[in-house]
C-alpha cells in the first residue's frame, strides 16, 4: 500500500471511535503527508471540528506564526492531534482516550515517517513519550522514540493555547523552535 492508501485505511480505523464522540467530526490532519516534519497537538476544538482541519482556531493562528518564525508553512509540515475528535465540552482528553488513540497515532507516525516530530503540550508528551507530570521536565530536550524498529526524533514545546494564556512563555518557545529548526537534518 502507498502512503495515501495507508492513510485512508488509518482514517477508517480512527473513525471506528466516532461513536464515543457523538455529533463530532473526524479531524484527521493538515499539511503534506510527504513532509519530514510532523506536528502533534492535543485534540480539535470547536473551529477544528466545524472545518474538519486541525489548528484553524486561535491556537492554530498562533501555530502558523510559530512555524513562520522558522520559515515553515503548514504545507511544509504534517499536522495532526493525539485525539482526532473534539472532546465533550472541549475538555482535555482523558487518560483512557489517550490510551485508545495512542496506537492509532503511532501508526500515523509510522506512515508519515517524519525525520522530526514537534509535540505541542502535555497531552502529546503523555501519548508519545509516556510523560506524565509537569511539561518543563521534558520540553526543550530531544528524545528518541522507537516504533517497530524505526527511530524518530522528538522535541516537545508548549502548546500554542498555553501561550495565549501565558505570553511570557513565548521566549522559551522561540528557543525550542530554533532548536527544532537547527536540528532538521
Ligand atoms: N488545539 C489542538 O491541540 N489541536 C487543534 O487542532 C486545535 C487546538
Amino acid at each position: 500500500m502507498n502512503k495515501e492508501e495507508q492513510l485512508s485505511e488509518l482514517k477508517k480505523k480512527i473513525n471506528q471511535n466516532s461513536k464515543n464522540f457523538p455529533g463530532k467530526n473526524l479531524v484527521f490532519s493538515d499539511g503534506s503527508y510527504l513532509s519530514e516534519v510532523m506536528i502533534i497537538g492535543e485534540a480539535p476544538g470547536e473551529m477544528e471540528d466545524k472545518m474538519k482541519i486541525p489548528f484553524v482556531g486561535r491556537a492554530g493562528k498562533l501555530l502558523d506564526k510559530m512555524l513562520s518564525s522558522i520559515n515553515l508553512s503548514r504545507n511544509d509540515c504534517y499536522i495532526t492531534n493525539v485525539v482526532n475528535f473534539r472532546p465533550e465540552e472541549n475538555k482535555k482528553p482523558t487518560f483512557d482516550e489517550i490510551i485508545i488513540f495512542k496506537p492509532l497515532l503511532f501508526k500515523h507516525i509510522e506512515i508519515i515517517m517524519p525525520k522530526k516530530i514537534l509535540l505541542l503540550g502535555a497531552t502529546a508528551a503523555q501519548a508519545v513519550l509516556d510523560h506524565e507530570g509537569p511539561l518543563y521536565v521534558v520540553r526543550g530536550n530531544w528524545k528518541k522514540i522507537t516504533i517497530n524498529k524505526n527511530y524518530f526524533n522528538v522535541l516537545t514545546t508548549f502548546h500554542p493555547a498555553y501561550l495565549l494564556r501565558q505570553p511570557n512563555a513565548k521566549k522559551i518557545v522561540r528557543k525550542d523552535l530554533l532548536n527544532f529548526k537547527k536540528n532538521f537534518f
